[in-house]
């Protein structure tokens, strides 16, 4: 049976060039890039090489990269590494749960934390975020907002934040900003300069690259402490050997994902992605989540749609895709299996059942029409399925 892949969001496969660019590390370029030997120097030279592609990528110095192990190593040391009891830290509500965790451990360390919900659009208003600052008071008797922490764009929603006001807010304040644009990078040109911020975290698997790498930049300046201790790799910031194939891959990665910035690759995944989005709205009862602020569009990276279907169970829908050979997900893949409605779609104001009812519909920036032709034929036919067999649909649900 022909498979279509549209969970882009949870994880992407590698380009072939990427495989290509990695596969002399196994083996060849085997080297602990922090040993004085020519292996280790080989290795040593072709972590560099990545690091300046990562610098161009982010557009920041190449001493401000630091490679980690991906997207939740990144947010975790950005929250743990930058607060201390009694600072204030202001988050949102539809953060991922590397994000969201790590400001529930740290509430509970004497940090005050502040979960800024969404307007309904799926938008975070910087307004919301400047109101919910805490200045640095003299004698002090509220804590700084030491870290702003907000999302590029929503891995459920596509809806892309606007970090560049939310970043002037924070520097007004003398408040440290950090962006998880995991879900951003390869959709967004990444700008640390533009954007304004501190901190941001990127992974690989997300962008045609491996998993279990990324890349947290950190200003230089920046009061990071390091959430691996050991060696004295990456200037102390994180310690452990180097993973070298994972680095080179990600570098690879980046470097492709610049390019698809540039030649057009984009533009067309979100017609695939319109095109896809209209057909399923065709069917009675579907509605789009976020990406309109009335009936204005917000911005939404381009490959990505969250849909709800009245009268069908979300994560019943998900098993009828594929069983029809489709991909897709009831929201984060990371609680694909959990009973609870997606937290992101709740804090925008759906209620559970519409929440429960809603799919997440992420496109490779490899997909083709024929993809698109695909999916539109096996949705219909499942919804149809499930909506007849529906206790709600035949009114018969107590
Ligand atoms: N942040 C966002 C927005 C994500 O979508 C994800 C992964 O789904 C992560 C962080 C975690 O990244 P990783 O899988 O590299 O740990």
């Amino acid at each position: 049976m022909r498979r279509v892949y549209m969970d882009a969001n949870a994880t992407t496969p590698l380009l072939p060039e990427v495989m290509e660019a990695m596969r002399p590390c196994w083996m060849e370029h085997f080297g602990n890039a922090s040993s004085i030997h020519l292996d280790g120097q080989t290795a040593h030279k072709v972590v560099d090489s990545a690091r300046e592609t990562l610098a161009q990528f982010l557009n920041c110095r190449p001493a401000e990269v630091v490679f980690n192990s991906g997207g939740t190593e990144g947010d975790n040391t950005a929250i743990f590494g930058m607060l201390r009891p009694g600072d204030h830290l202001i988050t949102t509500s539809i953060e991922h749960s590397a994000v969201l965790q790590a400001a529930q451990r740290v509430a509970e360390r004497g940090i005050e934390v502040t979960f800024v919900a969404p307007q309904p659009s799926g938008l975070i208003d910087p307004e919301d975020i400047r109101q919910a600052l805490r200045p640095e008071m003299r004698p002090k008797t509220q804590p700084k907002t030491q870290l702003i922490s907000v999302m590029l764009a929503n891995n459920e929603t596509g809806v892309i934040q606007p970090v560049e006001e939310i970043a002037k807010v924070a520097a007004k304040a003398g408040s440290y900003f950090h962006i998880d644009a995991v879900q951003g990078a390869g959709k967004v040109k990444l700008d640390v300069q533009r954007f304004g911020c501190q901190l941001l975290s990127i992974s690989a698997h997300k962008m045609h690259g491996p998993k279990g790498v990324g890349a947290l930049y950190v200003k230089q300046g920046t009061p990071l402490d390091s959430l691996m201790v050991g060696g004295s790799h990456e200037r102390r910031r994180r310690a452990g050997t180097l993973n070298v194939p994972g680095i080179v891959g990600l570098g690879k990665a980046a470097q492709l994902a610049m390019e698809s910035l540039k030649d057009g690759t984009l533009e067309r995944v979100a017609s695939l992605r319109d095109r896809l989005e209209a057909g399923i709205l065709e069917l009675s009862g579907t509605g789009v989540n976020g990406g309109w602020a009335g009936n204005v569009r917000t911005p939404r990276t381009q490959n990505t749609t969250n849909i709800w279907f009245d009268q069908v169970d979300g994560e019943a829908l998900v098993i009828a895709l594929d069983l029809k050979g489709v991909a897709v997900s009831g929201g984060s893949a990371c609680h694909s299996g959990s009973t609870e409605p997606s937290h992101v779609l709740m804090a925008m104001g759906l209620d559970k059942n519409r929440a429960r009812a809603s799919l997440r519909f992420s496109l490779l920036k490899t997909a083709t029409e024929a993809d698109v032709d695909h999916v539109l034929r096996a949705t219909p036919e499942a919804v149809a399925h499930l909506r007849a067999i529906s206790p709600v649909a035949a009114g018969t649900a107590g």
